[in-house]
């Protein structure tokens, strides 16, 4: 048996955690700059909640609220100056992944002035600021990972930086955060945990331990998504479970990273503009298909996980869940397909989709 863990964020959860604990900022440093979005965060009161923490312990701050869905690398650049400028040594991202991975990257060129070419590299000279994460969506994860997704115009996709050093040392969880949250970002950013753990689970890097997550954290969305279809509203009980299970399977992507699911996903993202979680779900059906051809038992296995008894069940479910599909053309899937056939996270596929699979996987998806 071979395995590798790794997991160095304090993950603390609960009701009013950052009043709680609000103590475990002054271990990050001595000066933050919290990160977040243009809205969210003041609308559910998490910003207000770290602002109240950092008060009580005594804390300056500086505040770039700017970052924007999908965040372009000059987007957190810009945020970056405000780090250097008021001489920070922490940063605090607060809102979905797109604050969360802007706050990774600014911790990033705050202590280092690099080109965009190196600054994917992963590999930096000096040692990044300390991150602290506060998530207000149930989906991506990024609270307890070492990727900070970004938008990169040079490549026109999306791509990934990826580092140990940006992997948050604390991560507060208080699913009231997401309350706010409409019904289709929860769902869609429901769909991206269930990736996650799902392409953790179909990834040549899992192990039996990364499996204990991705099986929990399957086990918890599928249970949720049963209960998404037709829901009016979302309990709080089902979203504490949500943000509890989209950690879980921020934990596997740590370990196994996410495979051609996440691939496929971006360019439909980038050109189309549809969201990362519901790109990502609209592609999931397909991937399985692919994958029981040479896997019928782990499929299965998965399925039985998410409730579902074989895969047009769970076919049904996820149709259920995005409704109307966009419309995409014979040739976007053609450039689609070539340019994620190259992406980095395809070969960690345990069985890597030749280009005709790939093809085939974005018909699917969009019942061409
Ligand atoms: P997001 O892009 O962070 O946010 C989407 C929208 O939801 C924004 O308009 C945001 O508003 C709003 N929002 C956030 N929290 C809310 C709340 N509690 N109530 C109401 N609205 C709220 O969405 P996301 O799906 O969480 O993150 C997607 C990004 O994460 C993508 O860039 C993806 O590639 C990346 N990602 C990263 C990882 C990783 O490991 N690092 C993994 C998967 C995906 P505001 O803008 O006003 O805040
Ligand atoms: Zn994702």
């Amino acid at each position: 048996m071979n395995i590798e863990f790794f997991m160095p964020a304090r993950i603390v959860m609960g009701p009013r955690c950052i009043e709680e604990h609000s103590g475990l900022f002054g271990r990050l440093g001595s000066k933050a700059l919290i990160v977040t979005g243009r809205h969210s965060a003041k609308l559910n009161g998490s910003e207000q909640d770290v602002r109240a923490a950092l008060h009580k312990e005594g804390i300056p701050y500086a505040l770039f609220d700017k970052v924007e869905n999908n965040p372009p690398v000059q987007n957190a650049r810009d945020a970056a100056e405000i780090a250097r400028k008021e001489k920070v040594d922490f940063v605090i991202g607060i809102g979905g992944g797109s604050p969360l991975d802007a706050a990774k990257v600014v911790a990033i060129l705050a202590t280092n002035r690099l080109g965009d070419e190196d600054l994917f590299s992963g590999v930096f000279p000096c040692k990044p600021l300390p991150v602290a994460a506060v998530p207000t969506t149930a989906g991506t994860g990024s609270e307890v990972t070492q990727y900070a997704i970004m938008t990169w115009h040079a490549i026109k996709n999306k791509k990934s930086v990826a580092s140990n050093e940006i992997i948050p040392q604390l991560a507060f969880l208080d699913a009231g955060y997401t309350e706010t949250l409409p019904l289709n970002v929860t769902v869609n950013t429901a769909l991206d945990a269930l990736s996650h753990a799902l392409e953790g689970y179909m990834s040549v890097r899992s192990t039996e331990l990364s499996d204990l997550f991705a099986a929990e954290s399957m086990k918890i969305i599928g249970r949720a998504l049963h209960e998404l279809v037709d829901a009016a509203n979302v309990s709080r009980a089902v979203r504490e479970k949500l943000l509890y299970a989209s950690m879980l399977g921020g934990i596997v992507i740590t370990h196994t990273g996410t495979t051609a699911v996440h691939a496929l996903g971006y360019p439909l993202t980038y050109f189309l503009n549809i969201d990362h979680g519901r790109a990502n779900g609209l592609l999931l059906h397909g991937y399985l298909e692919f994958l029981a051809a040479d896997f019928r038992e782990r499929v299965g296995k998965a399925l039985n996980y998410m409730g579902c008894r074989n895969l047009n069940e769970f076919r049904d479910l996820v149709n259920a869940l995005v409704g109307q599909k966009e419309r995409i053309s014979a040739e976007e899937i053609e450039n689609f397909s070539s340019l994620s056939s190259s992406a980095g996270q395809l070969p960690l596929t345990l069985k890597v989709p030749s280009i005709d699979d790939i093809r085939l996987m974005y018909k699917q998806g969009f019942g061409h």
